[in-house]
């Protein structure tokens, strides 16, 4: 029986890329009308290889490209891409697709939310506050709470302990196979793989590969995935569950709500 649902925040609820990518792209014209000395692509791609180097949510990206061009901060450009930057962020974060019918549907249902972040605790949390988000999951576990990432254990052992919830009575959904799925299996918690959010980077896992129970091109979907795994009964797994096809497949008619089934 599924009784609580564990979200990954940033490309699962939010399309934080395509908010980064708006941020990026307006800092960068605020820059370059300061005087920065590049050309839109240069400047993006220079940017994107700092994030690629230190995380995409390194604080100092600005200031270590300024460096690395003039061998000094230059607070007059640095401020027109902080500025630039804030202020599309807050116009441009948003949610995906059916987030927040889904997340109301599920509490209908019963079921708790929770999310696990890897992203700084104040950070995640201005995240949700800004998306009105705040007072739908009972815990938000970040980075900050265990100084651990995903797929370490802590995380989820830490939303374990704080639901007071066995591994076979939660679901994790993530878009990031390595870190979201792997760490919640290693576990025994059950995965769905958030298919649409995962866009960062030149490589995109290939139908199957996420090695999730379940993937999804749409959050909608987690509903019936929910509802086909706790009509299955106390336990909701183990051996009770009915075969479905292996490999990624598309099986509109499987009782989890046309998502993909796997395992
Ligand atoms: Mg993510």
């Amino acid at each position: 029986m599924i009784r609580a649902v564990l979200f990954d925040l940033d490309n699962t609820l939010t399309d934080f890329m395509k908010m980064k990518d708006g941020a990026i792209r307006a800092a960068v014209e605020a820059m370059i009308d300061m005087g920065l000395t590049l050309d839109p692509d240069a400047a993006h791609a220079r940017l994107y290889a700092i994030y690629e180097r230190e995380g995409i949510e390194y604080q100092r990206v600005f200031d270590q490209l300024l460096r690395d061009l003039y061998g000094e901060l230059r607070p007059d450009i640095l401020a027109a891409g902080i500025m630039g930057y804030r202020r599309a962020r807050d116009s441009r974060l948003v949610l995906y697709p059916h987030v927040k019918s889904t997340l109301v549907e599920l509490l209908r249902r019963g079921l708790r939310l929770a999310v696990i972040s890897d992203a700084p605790s104040l950070q995640a949390w201005q995240r949700l506050h800004h998306l009105s988000l705040q007072h739908m999951f009972e815990h938000v576990i970040t980075f900050d709470d265990t100084g651990e990432r995903k797929p370490a254990p802590a995380p989820f052992r830490r939303a374990m302990e704080l639901l007071g919830l066995p591994a076979d009575a939660l679901l994790m959904v993530g878009d990031w196979p390595e870190r979201d799925m792997r760490g919640a299996q290693a576990l025994g918690i059950r995965t769905v793989f958030a298919r649409y959010g995962d866009t960062w980077g030149a490589q995109r896992c290939a139908p199957g590969c996420s090695g999730a129970d379940f993937e999804v091109d749409d959050i909608g979907e987690l509903l019936g995935i929910v509802d086909g795994l706790n009509r299955q009964g106390p336990g909701g797994g183990g051996g009770g569950e009915p075969e479905g096809p292996v490999g990624g497949a598309r099986d509109p008619g499987s009782g989890a709500g046309g998502a993909r089934r796997r395992a």
